[in-house]
């Protein structure tokens, strides 16, 4: 319908188009999930699959950091010899060369998060996550840097169009619902799991031993079925 072209920061060109497609929906698989993001890995399914963080973006921003500083040492130098930054040719040469590395770091971790959506439209029918409060962790100082690393925002905004694209169903769990906390075998409440240290627990009602992003992951798939089949029985009521 239309083309638009672009140059980003380090000089390269995009020329985007507005097609209209018809999409086709995926097949059906009957499986349920919940998906619990967490820091230690990205995500972990209630179903046991594991998606590690790439440490790949590690020694990328160890990178950046490093071109930055020399950046920064070039300012200094340009300003010192009172040459304006548009003229310092050796300013705009590494200036070119940070935008170089954001942008790998960027593609690098939007082809991930493309992947794992994918991965996990493609196998399940309906999927289970948490309400983000990025807002609130991000006052933690510690975890902030590994939240804006591994980008939940992103990775749950790419489930719901996909899922909404191929005709799966993303369920949002509610802000309040203990996902991490809870045994999902017998719903008893261990407070003790809110700590980020306890990667795994037992149950004091019957002695089940969960791991801990596991158990979150069932509790998120559990909490989807429940919300779906309460709604669906809603629907047809007022029908
Ligand atoms: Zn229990």
């Amino acid at each position: 319908m239309n083309a638009t072209i672009r140059r980003n920061a380090s000089s390269k060109y995009f020329v985007s188009l507005l097609v209209e497609q018809e999409i086709n929906e995926l097949p059906k698989t009957g499986s349920s999930v919940g998906v619990d993001v967490g820091l230690k890995n990205f995500a972990i399914l209630s179903d046991g699959t594991v998606y590690q963080n790439d440490r790949y973006f590690r020694k990328l921003e160890k990178k950046l950091a490093r071109e930055q500083r020399k950046l920064s040492r070039r300012q200094r130098i340009a300003l010192n010899k009172k040459v304006t930054l548009s003229e310092a040719r050796n300013y705009q040469k590494q200036k070119r060369k940070v935008a170089r590395t954001h942008e790998k770091v960027a593609n690098k971790r939007t082809d991930f998060l493309h992947e794992v959506s994918t991965e996990i439209v493609q196998k399940h029918d309906v999927i289970g996550i948490e309400t983000l409060q990025v807002k609130n962790m991000q006052r933690n100082r510690k975890l902030s840097k590994a939240i804006s690393d591994v980008s939940w925002p992103a990775f749950f905004r790419m489930l719901e169009y996909k899922a909404d694209w191929y005709g799966k169903t993303v369920v949002k769990v509610g802000k309040t619902f203990a996902s991490s906390q809870l045994c999902s075998s017998c719903g008893h409440q261990h407070k003790d799991v809110k700590h980020l240290g306890f990667r795994e627990w037992t149950c004091p009602s019957y002695g089940i031993h969960h791991d801990r992003d596991v158990n979150a992951g069932l509790n998120l798939k559990q909490e989807a079925e429940r919300i779906l089949a309460s709604s669906t029985v809603g629907t047809t009521g007022l029908a």
